[in-house]
C-alpha cells in the first residue's frame, strides 16, 4: 500500500496533460495553459507575475522585429526614469485624471517620509516631456523620435489576468514630436501598421485597425487608434496596441516649442504609441487548445524538438548521434531547434511536453527511421504526421513551419470573420451579444449614447457591460438614411462593439 500512494504521489507531481478544456472553463484553461506551458509563474503580489524564460524569449523576438522597423524611421532607444513627481504629473489635468486611480506611490525612504512622495510611471509622458522641453529650440531639432522598452505599473482594480492585465508589466513606448500636424498623423498610422503586422505576422492573430471613440481615447490626447483582437470563446475585445495623436496639448503644458524658419515659435505636434506583453497573452488565447500552447513558428522560443525514439534491442546510441545531428543540422540552417535527450522520460511523455509548451514541430526519430534514413515529423497545430527522408530535411521543416504559420492565422480569421454581426437595431444588438458576437454597428458617435449603451447593457444583463471597441478605419457603407443602433439619432460612423478584456 506505501508503495502505491508513493508511485500516486511521483505521477501527481510528474502529471502531465491539461486538467482543463478550452470550452469548459475558459479563465481555468488559460492559467493552466500559461503555467503548463512554462511561460509564467504566479507571484505573491496580486496582478504581478515571473516571466519565464519562454515568455522573455517571445518578446525579444517581437522587440528585434520592431526595433529594426522603428529604427528605420529615425527613433532612437532612450531609458528614462521610473519615478515621476507630482508636480510634472498634475500638468496634464486630462491626463492626470485619467491615470490617478491606477497610480502607485513611493512615500518612503527606510524609515523616514519622503518630502515629496514619487508615482511610479504608468506611462511616461510627463517622464518624457520635461526633457523635449529642454531638447528641442529650433525645427532643426526635429522630428525627435525616442522609444524605451521598460516595465510600468498601473493598480489595475478589476481581476488582473496574466499578460492581458497586469499591474506590473513590460511594452515598449514610443514618443515623437513633429513640427506639422501632418507628419505627425501620418507616424500614427504607420505604427499602427507595424503593430497590425507584429500581431498578424508574427503571432498569426488576426486584428482590427481602428480608431478609439471619445470615452475610450487616451487620457489627455488628441485621438486615439488601436488594434484591437477578439476572442471568441469569451466573446471579448481586446485593446492590442494603441498608437495615439497627442496634438498640441502636452506641448503647450510642458512648453515643447520651436523656432521655425521664419523665426516663429511654435508648440511641436505629439505622438505615443505603446504595445505591452498584453500581445503574448491574446496569442495563447488565440491559439492556444486542449493540449496547451500552441506557438506560431515565427514566434515560437523552440521551433522544432527532436525526440530520441529509442526501443528495446535497437542500437540506442545511433539514434542519439541521428537526433543530435538532426538537430545541428537544423541549427546550422537557422531553426530554433532543441533535442529532448532527458534519460529520465519515456517518449510519450515528452511528446506531451512539448505538445503542452506548444512547439510547433516535433521530429522523432527510432530504429525504423534509422534504417531508412528518414524522420517523421509531426505537426502541433494538426497532429499531421510525415515521414521525410533526412536529405529533404531542411527544406520540408521551412516549408511546413511556412504552412502552420499560414494556417494558424488563417484559421483564427476564419473564427473572427463568423464572429462578426451586423445589426441595426437594439434588440439585434442584445442578441448579438448574448451569441457573444463582435458586434459592428452604426452609431450616433455621441460620448452620452456610448455611457447609456454601458448602462443598460449591464443592467439588462446583469454581466459586464459592453462598450465601442473601435470604428473600423476600414468603413462599410453608410447609407445617409442610417440611424444610430441606440439612439435612434442619424448614425455617422460604423463602430464595433462588445464586452472586453
Ligand atoms: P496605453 O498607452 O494606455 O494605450 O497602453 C498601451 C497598450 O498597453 C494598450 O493598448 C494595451 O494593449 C496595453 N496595456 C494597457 N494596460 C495593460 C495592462 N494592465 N496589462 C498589460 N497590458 C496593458
Amino acid at each position: 500500500a506505501e508503495t502505491c500512494v508513493k508511485q500516486k504521489e511521483i505521477k501527481k507531481e510528474t502529471r502531465l496533460g491539461m486538467s482543463v478544456k478550452k470550452d469548459d472553463d475558459f479563465g481555468k484553461w488559460y492559467s493552466e495553459v500559461c503555467i503548463r506551458g512554462q511561460l509564467l509563474s504566479y507571484y505573491d503580489v496580486q496582478g504581478c507575475y515571473i516571466l519565464k524564460p519562454s515568455a522573455i524569449k517571445v518578446w525579444n523576438l517581437i522587440k528585434a522585429f520592431f526595433d529594426a522597423k522603428i529604427e528605420k524611421m529615425g527613433v532612437e532607444e532612450h531609458t528614462f526614469p521610473l519615478f515621476v513627481t507630482p508636480c510634472a504629473l498634475e500638468k496634464e489635468k486630462k491626463h492626470i485624471e485619467g491615470f490617478a486611480p491606477e497610480l502607485a506611490w513611493v512615500t518612503k525612504a527606510g524609515e523616514s517620509e519622503l518630502a515629496v512622495p514619487l508615482a511610479i510611471r504608468p506611462t511616461s509622458e510627463t517622464i518624457m516631456y520635461p526633457h523635449f522641453s529642454k531638447e528641442i529650440r529650433s525645427y532643426r531639432d526635429l522630428p525627435l523620435k525616442a522609444n524605451q522598452w521598460v516595465n510600468v505599473v498601473r493598480w489595475e482594480v478589476s481581476d488582473p489576468v496574466p499578460f492581458i492585465r497586469s499591474r506590473e508589466f513590460l511594452w515598449q513606448e514610443g514618443h515623437t514630436a513633429f513640427a506639422t500636424q501632418a507628419e505627425a498623423d501620418k507616424e500614427v498610422l504607420h505604427i499602427l501598421d507595424l503593430y497590425s503586422d507584429v500581431y498578424e505576422k508574427l503571432f498569426a492573430v488576426p486584428v482590427i485597425k481602428g480608431k478609439k471613440s471619445e470615452n475610450e481615447k487616451f487620457s489627455g490626447g488628441n485621438y486615439t487608434t488601436s488594434v484591437e483582437a477578439f476572442i471568441p470563446s469569451t466573446g471579448r475585445g481586446i485593446q492590442a496596441a494603441t498608437s495615439h495623436s497627442l496634438g498640441q496639448r502636452f506641448a503647450n503644458m510642458f512648453d515643447i516649442t520651436f523656432e521655425d524658419k521664419e523665426g516663429h515659435r511654435s508648440n511641436v505636434w505629439q505622438n505615443s504609441w505603446g504595445l505591452s506583453t498584453r500581445s503574448i497573452g491574446v496569442m495563447v488565447m488565440t491559439h492556444g487548445d486542449d493540449k496547451g500552447l500552441v506557438f506560431p513558428p515565427l514566434v515560437a522560443p523552440v521551433q522544432v524538438v527532436v525526440i530520441p525514439v529509442p526501443f528495446i534491442g535497437a542500437d540506442t546510441k545511433m539514434i542519439y548521434e541521428a537526433c543530435e545531428a538532426v538537430k545541428a543540422t537544423l541549427h546550422e540552417a537557422g531553426f530554433r531547434a532543441k533535442e529532448d535527450n532527458r534519460d529520465n522520460y519515456a517518449c510519450g511523455w515528452k511528446y506531451s511536453d512539448s505538445e503542452q509548451k506548444g512547439v510547433p514541430l516535433r521530429i522523432e526519430i527510432g530504429p525504423r527511421d534509422l534504417a531508412s534514413n528518414q524522420v517523421r515529423m509531426v505537426r502541433r497545430d494538426t497532429g499531421a504526421k510525415v515521414d521525410i527522408p533526412r536529405g529533404d530535411l531542411v527544406e520540408r521543416v521551412r516549408d511546413v513551419l511556412g504552412e502552420i504559420q499560414r494556417s494558424l492565422f488563417d484559421a483564427a480569421k476564419t473564427k473572427l470573420d463568423n464572429c462578426i454581426q451586423v445589426v441595426e437595431t437594439w434588440d439585434e444588438f442584445m442578441e448579438a451579444l448574448s451569441q457573444k458576437k463582435l458586434i459592428l454597428a452604426p452609431w450616433c458617435d455621441e460620448v452620452e449614447v456610448e455611457e447609456l449603451v454601458k448602462k443598460r447593457t449591464k443592467e439588462e444583463t446583469g454581466g459586464a457591460a459592453a462598450k465601442t471597441l473601435c470604428a473600423p478605419l476600414d468603413q462599410p457603407e453608410l447609407k445617409d438614411d442610417t440611424l444610430c443602433f441606440a439612439s435612434g439619432k442619424k448614425a455617422t460612423t460604423w463602430s464595433y462593439w462588445g464586452r472586453s478584456y
